[in-house]
C-alpha cells in the first residue's frame, strides 16, 4: 500500500521532465498519495532538501523546458555513507515509493537505493540522447531533434546564400539518434554516427563531386570516433579550396518547451508509473515501445538503443 511518493529528477535535464511531475502529482491525487519533491537528485536524498508540490504550480511550469526540481550528478551518492544518508532520508520522511526521471546512471542508483531497503523504485526515461533499451523514445529527444533541426535549417539558409560546405556537430553522447533524426529531417548531405563506421569514407567520395554551385550539410553525432574537426581537415583535404564552416550546437539542444511528443509521452509515464507503484511493481522502467506504455526490468535497460533498421536504411539512402 503506497502513501507517499518521493520523486526526482538526475543526471541531465531533458524537456518533458516538468510534465512528467505534473503528470505524475495528477494521478497520484485521483489514489489518495502524497508527492513529495526531492530537489537536485540524490544530492537532495542525502541532503534531505525536500519540497512539498502542489498540482497548481505543476500546472503552471509543464510547459517548460528543465527541471523545476533541479537536478544534478552526484558523486557522494556513490559513497557507502551517501547511500545511507538517502536511505535516512526515505525513512524519516515516511517515503514508500521514489519515481526517478532521468537517464541509465539515475537508474542504476534506484538500483542501489532497492538493494539497501524496501523502498519500491520506478524510472522514467528523461535524455535527449534516446539512448535507453526498453523504450523507443526518452522525454526530451523530440525536443531537441525539433531544435536541432530549426538550428540546421538557418545554417542551411546562409549555406545556401554562400555555398559553403558545413559540418555541424549535434549532442547524444554515445548514440546518433539525434544525428540521425536531424540530419534526416533537414536534408543533410551526410550523416556520421557512431553506430556505423563507413560514414566518412561515403562523405569524402560524395564531397569530391561537389561542385560549389550550392550548400553541404553534414551533420555529426558527438559521439562519432571521426569527430568534427578532423571531419572538416579530412573534406579540405579533398579540395582545399572548399570553404568549410564548423557549428558546434551545444546545449541550446537541452533546452526549450517540450513538444507536444514530449509533453504526450510525459503524461503517459508519469501516469503509468503511478498505477505501476499502486499495482506493486517495482525496479522497472516506464516506456513506450510500438507506440504502447510498458515496463522494463532495469537490468534489461542498460544494453545499446540501437538504431532501427528503418532508419538505418533511411540513413543510407538519404545521406549517400
Ligand atoms: P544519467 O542518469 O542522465 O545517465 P548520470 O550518469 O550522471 O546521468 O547519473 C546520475 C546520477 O546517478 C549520478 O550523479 C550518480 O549519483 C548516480 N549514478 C550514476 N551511475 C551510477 C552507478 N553506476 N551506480 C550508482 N549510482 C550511479
Amino acid at each position: 500500500m503506497i502513501n507517499h511518493i518521493g520523486i526526482l529528477t538526475s543526471g541531465g535535464d531533458a524537456p518533458g521532465m516538468n510534465t512528467a511531475l505534473y503528470a505524475v502529482v495528477k494521478t497520484a491525487q485521483q489514489f489518495n498519495i502524497k508527492v513529495t519533491g526531492i530537489r537536485k537528485g540524490f544530492e537532495g536524498l542525502i541532503n534531505n532538501d525536500l519540497i512539498s508540490l502542489d498540482l497548481e504550480t505543476l500546472q503552471s511550469t509543464m510547459h517548460l523546458g528543465g527541471t523545476i526540481l533541479k537536478t544534478a550528478r552526484c558523486d557522494a551518492f556513490k559513497t557507502v555513507q551517501g547511500r545511507q544518508s538517502a536511505i535516512n532520508t526515505i525513512n524519516k520522511n515516511g517515503i514508500d515509493a521514489l519515481i526517478i526521471i532521468g537517464g541509465d546512471g539515475s537508474f542504476k542508483g534506484a538500483m542501489w537505493l532497492m538493494q539497501l531497503s524496501d523502498i519500491q523504485c520506478i524510472g522514467i526515461p528523461g535524455t535527449i540522447d534516446n539512448d535507453l533499451a526498453g523504450t523507443d523514445y526518452t522525454l526530451g529527444f523530440d525536443t531537441a531533434v525539433n531544435t536541432s533541426m530549426q538550428c540546421i535549417d538557418k545554417i542551411r539558409d546562409t549555406a545556401e546564400s554562400h555555398n559553403r560546405v558545413f559540418v555541424i556537430e549535434v549532442m547524444g553522447r554515445d548514440s546518433g539518434y539525434i544525428a540521425a533524426y536531424s540530419g534526416l529531417t533537414s536534408g543533410a548531405d551526410a550523416i556520421l554516427i557512431p553506430e556505423s563506421k563507413n560514414d566518412i569514407l561515403r562523405l569524402l567520395a560524395k564531397i569530391k563531386s561537389y561542385h560549389s554551385e550550392h550548400a553541404f550539410i553534414v551533420v555529426v553525432a558527438e559521439g562519432d570516433e571521426t569527430g568534427t574537426e578532423i571531419v572538416c581537415n579530412k573534406i579540405k583535404s579533398v579540395n582545399p579550396l572548399i570553404d568549410v564552416r564548423l557549428t558546434k550546437l551545444g546545449h541550446l539542444q537541452r533546452g526549450g518547451n517540450p513538444t507536444a511528443n514530449d509533453r504526450m509521452l510525459a503524461i503517459g509515464l508519469g501516469s503509468l508509473s503511478v498505477h505501476a507503484l499502486v499495482e506493486n511493481k517495482t525496479g522497472v522502467m516506464a516506456g513506450i515501445i510500438n507506440n504502447k506504455y510498458c515496463l522494463t526490468k532495469f537490468e534489461s535497460i542498460f544494453k545499446k538503443h540501437e538504431i532501427t533498421e528503418e532508419v538505418e536504411e533511411l540513413l543510407s539512402m538519404f545521406s549517400s
